[in-house]
């Protein structure tokens, strides 16, 4: 592996697949960052992606100070989590979550008193400690707590991740932009903790003058050993496997982690939200969220507090609710859709999207398969998207996960280009989802809350699918014209990739 002084364009490498992509970031950058008001309600959820689960030390009733911790990890694996505001908690219960993987968890309900009154914060005596007191995890979208990075590991590089890669989402490039002073405290910090030798900072090739301001900061404060470094701008580059691929050609090895080459890889805000608790000791309580999609009439980003409402931040972006067809946390490749808007934002929201009909991409239901192999073309993990998708809807869980289903990034890369409008990426969810919950049933492992709340949220998740199918076919049943519209449409795209694939070489 080069030394990170010496990576230069022509040093990069390149990753399998992948798919270039329009950005749609302007108009939520030109708007620029506003500070979103305290909501009436917070709604803190108590799991944070997958595993990553704290238990309740307040009750209903109980007065909470901002910054206060009101729930603690139940192992080691998780994070704590504070009171982003001041006020009364109301309510304890499983709601729907913003988190990915985790559609229901128990989730806190704050009534704000709106005077953000603070706690005082104890002071820790490490880095380490500071990142676990601080309930910092990885918020680039994957929520894994950053302090079990840092445990005694042979790291010699420290990746920061500024590639955000997927349409619609400027939070990390915005953050950079207003923030390039505490990035950099952030890093030193991360570099410190971790002992490494180098960090890379990476950055997209469509970013503007963000790589020569930060520059300018490292010789300013005579900093040594970051470099910063502009990769192509092809999706998805801010992968964690990918990035990696991309700045030193080193391959993770299929089921392992950056840790087993001796990397770190961390996202911008991650390193922000160090130097937010180290230096003001503020832990991380509010994050950069972008509201963007062509049903917002002022595309823009957001700093808000974790818990704020989805419609909180909605009603202060103009959304235009009529004109929504599809409403998204995350981008419009990784994003899941909303069943509604009472949804607290997470750690790891980056962003809410509100799509009309003409730029949603999937309309109506999928068709079956025709092996055009498009899917496998794209995979950035070098997987079978199609054979993964077969085993999976024959139930046959095993033989997908012996084809390296939990390789799968989610990156919706092969959905994305699938004449047949299968929606790949659901297939894969449920998969690792149901293999996970047999996973723990088969180690009678203590997960009864993570059985119970999952199951809740799919059997839900169905009921909402069936009433929303009844509802499109009652839609389209009343106009025979829309009707014929998408069937001929669904025929089009089935004749052209057959006939793509019948091209000679
Ligand atoms: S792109 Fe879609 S239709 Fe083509 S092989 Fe993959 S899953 Fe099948
Ligand atoms: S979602 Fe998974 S299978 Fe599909 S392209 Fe991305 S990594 Fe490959």
């Amino acid at each position: 592996m080069l030394k990170a002084t010496e990576i230069t364009p022509a040093h990069l490498y390149s990753f399998k697949g992948g798919l270039k992509l329009k950005h749609h970031k302007r108009d939520s950058l030109d708007n620029g960052l506003s500070q979103s008001s305290i909501p009436d309600k917070l709604y803190l959820s108590l799991r944070i992606n997958r595993g990553n689960i704290a238990n309740p030390i307040v009750a209903v009733g109980d007065n909470v100070l901002k910054g206060q911790v009101i729930a603690k990890p139940d192992t080691t694996n998780g994070s704590y989590i504070h009171a982003s505001s001041s006020g009364k908690v109301t309510a304890i219960g499983i709601r729907e979550t913003a988190s990915p993987n985790a559609d229901y968890a128990t989730v806190i309900e704050i009534t704000t008193d709106k005077k953000d009154q603070w706690c005082t914060i104890a002071k820790t005596h490490s880095i380490t400690e500071a990142i676990k007191s601080a309930g910092i995890v990885g918020m680039g979208g994957a929520g894994f707590p950053t302090h079990l990075k840092y445990q005694g590991n042979n790291i010699h590089t420290l990746i920061i991740n500024g590639a955000e890669c997927e349409p619609y989402i400027s939070c990390d490039e915005q953050l950079m932009l207003d923030y390039p002073n505490d990035l950099i405290d952030g890093i030193t910090l991360m570099m410190k903790a971790a002992d490494a030798e180098q960090a890379i900072f990476a950055l997209e090739d469509q970013v503007g003058g963000i790589k020569s301001q930060i520059d300018k900061i490292i010789a300013k404060r005579k900093i040594e050993h970051i470099v910063v470094v502009k990769v192509p701008t092809i999706y998805p580059a801010g992968g964690e496997k990918q990035l990696i691929k991309v700045l030193t050609g080193l391959e993770v090895p299929s089921g392992g982690l950056p840790l087993d080459l001796g990397i770190i890889v961390q996202n911008v805000g991650t390193a922000k939200a160090l130097a937010d608790y180290c230096k003001h000791g503020r832990p991380l309580l509010e994050r950069i969220i972008t509201v963007a999609g062509d049903a917002i009439g002022k595309p823009q980003n957001f700093s808000a507090l974790t818990g704020t409402p989805i419609s909180h931040l909605l009603q202060q972006a103009e959304f235009d609710k009529d004109k929504t067809e599809r409403l998204v946390i995350g981008g419009p490749m990784m994003g899941y859709a909303m069943p509604n808007c009472d949804i607290g934002i997470d750690k790891t929201s980056n962003c809410i999207l509100a799509l009309s009909h003409e730029n949603t991409q999937h309309h109506g239901d999928s068709l079956p398969c025709i092996r055009c192999g498009k899917c496998v073309e794209v995979c950035p993990s070098q997987l079978l998207p199609q054979q993964l998708h077969w085993y999976i809807k024959g139930e046959n869980l095993e033989k997908a996960r012996e084809h390296h289903l939990f390789d799968c990034i989610e990156c919706g890369a092969c959905a994305w280009v699938c004449p047949s409008q299968i929606k790949l990426v659901d297939y894969y969810r449920y998969a690792k989802s149901e293999i996970n919950y047999l996973d723990y049933k088969r180690t009678k492992s203590d997960a009864a809350q993570i059985r119970h709340e999952q199951r809740e949220g799919r059997l839900l998740k169905i009921k909402q699918e069936r009433i929303a199918k009844r509802k499109r076919t009652k839609h389209r049943s009343k106009n025979p014209d829309k009707m014929k519209q998408d069937l001929q449409a669904t025929l089009d795209r089935v004749k052209k990739a057959k006939e793509q694939k019948n091209e000679p070489k």
